[in-house]
């Protein structure tokens, strides 16, 4: 099942921005930025003595803040994970780069979407395009070369305007090329490890899903 409750908690309990709120994940409103301890009476920093986490441990709550951070049910991640373990190469990369070519992903990174909740919305209610043609599965993999764009109908929507005002948030990808007056963009090649701004340790969740 998908968390519904409060986004910034989620944060909170992996410790490190998640990227869930839209622009406010940009502001100083940031609950990771006011309180970057732990939710729950045992988090706060001086609360007690810091628990040793078993490796097993570690291995989950890598599994959780990636999963939530590019908002998946276990079984949508589950199934990432499987399909890029058949995959040459490194299954942890792999892991990242199924994730990363997912449709809702990519119309978050190239500025469509201040989240990646909002991208999939775009997407599940058909203003997305993937080289001419509506497609509405969040979830659809996305390859080299194909154009993903916003409908030219839905361009006015007040949340796509909302993204592309707030466009310069971070460094543009390097593996993207964007044309943001026409919201549209394309993978020109599939990105470095390095290139993929996601803070974790994938080799873990490798490690847990092989057991
Ligand atoms: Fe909330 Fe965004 Fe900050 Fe996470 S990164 S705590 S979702 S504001």
């Amino acid at each position: 099942m998908r968390y519904t409750g409060p986004s910034c908690r989620l944060c909170r309990r992996e410790g490190t921005k998640l990227f869930l709120k839209g622009t406010r994940c940009l502001t100083e409103k940031c609950a990771v930025e006011r309180r970057g301890y732990a939710p729950g009476q045992h988090g706060q920093a001086g609360g007690g003595r810091p628990r040793k986490q078993s490796e097993y441990a570690k291995q989950l709550r890598e599994k959780q803040k990636v999963k939530r951070m590019y908002g998946l049910s276990e079984r949508q991640f589950r199934n990432a994970y499987e399909h890029a373990s058949r995959l040459p190469g490194v299954k942890g990369t792999n892991l990242l780069l199924a994730l990363e070519t997912r449709l809702d992903n990519l119309v978050y990174r190239m500025g469509f979407a201040t989240s990646r909740k909002a991208a999939r919305q775009l997407v599940m209610h058909g203003h997305v395009q993937v080289n001419g043609r509506r497609l509405d599965i969040p979830s659809a993999q996305v390859v080299i070369g194909q154009e993903v764009r916003v409908d030219p109908s839905s361009r006015e929507l007040l949340s796509v305007k909302l993204a592309k005002e707030s466009a310069g948030r971070g460094a543009p990808m390097s593996w993207l090329s964007v044309d943001m007056d026409n919201a549209a963009g394309r993978i020109t090649e599939l990105p470095v490890r390095e290139a993929i701004p996601v803070n974790a340790q994938e080799q873990l969740i490798v490690e847990l899903y092989s057991k």
